[in-house]
């Protein structure tokens, strides 16, 4: 059995597979993730080849087949290619660390229309001047664990389900996220300051961000080192070093 689909995407990686295909992986709205051969992708003339480039987000043909390993990107349209992103340094890091998270983790072969909508949107943000790059990454960090299943709570404490804001401090778990003062006397985790509590509250809810590098940093490697804990196999964003 044989047929047509058709469905937006964003390009997550494109790699030469044969003397003249590609083998590219998308995140689709109507598939979820999915990978495809480009036939004829590595021939410069090949429209389709240019078009499907990571981070792209493209209207796709696919000719789906039964009983075939992969299936065949048959052809593909340009909806956005974010020319600021691609024109600034620090942007591109991080929609590449974006993109490295999204395709780094397992993802079921089945539509998730709202993380879809999600990645687009924080794309469109990043393209956007409205927020610095990091932030608006940090921001998509934490939908995104919360999208595979680790949200990180600033609302409750996940050790004793006390409320949290408004304790004097907190700590962190790796394993569990923000936990309050109580918990954190008993010698659970780390220690955590009510301004890096603050500061994961007006990720978690887009609220404004005053830009600090140090509490800003501090919460990135925070994150990487709490999806360590949670999905084997997951060691660091390549995007993100130099
Ligand atoms: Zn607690």
């Amino acid at each position: 059995m044989s047929e047509i689909l058709k469905t937006e995407a964003i390009v997550l990686t494109k790699i030469n597979y044969s003397d003249s295909s590609k083998i590219v992986t998308l995140f689709s709205e109507k598939l979820g993730k999915v990978t495809l051969i480009v036939k004829g992708g590595r021939n410069k003339n090949s429209k389709t080849g240019i078009i499907v480039d990571p981070m792209n987000i493209i209207n796709v043909v696919i000719y789906n087949k039964s009983g075939r390993d992969v299936q065949l990107l048959s052809s593909a349209d340009l909806v956005s290619l974010f020319s600021n992103i691609r024109s600034d340094y620090n942007k591109l890091k991080y929609g590449f660390a974006i993109l490295e998270l999204i395709n780094g983790q397992y993802l079921h072969e089945e539509p998730n229309p709202r993380l879809y909508l999600g990645i687009k949107k924080i794309f469109e943000r990043l393209n956007s001047f409205e927020e610095e790059p990091q932030i608006v990454f940090l921001r998509f960090f934490l939908f995104f664990l919360k999208e595979l299943g680790f949200d990180i709570s600033v609302a409750t404490c996940p050790l004793c389900n006390s409320d949290l804001p408004g304790n004097k401090f907190y700590g962190f778990v790796y394993s569990r996220g923000i936990i309050c003062s109580n918990c954190a006397e008993k010698g659970n985790g780390l220690e955590l300051s009510t301004e890096l509590f603050d500061l994961y509250n007006c990720l978690k809810f887009k609220k404004t961000v005053n830009f600090n590098k140090l509490t800003i940093d501090l919460i990135q490697s925070q994150l990487i080192r709490f999806l360590q804990h949670h999905s084997i196999g997951f060691n660091e964003l390549k995007s993100l070093n130099g």
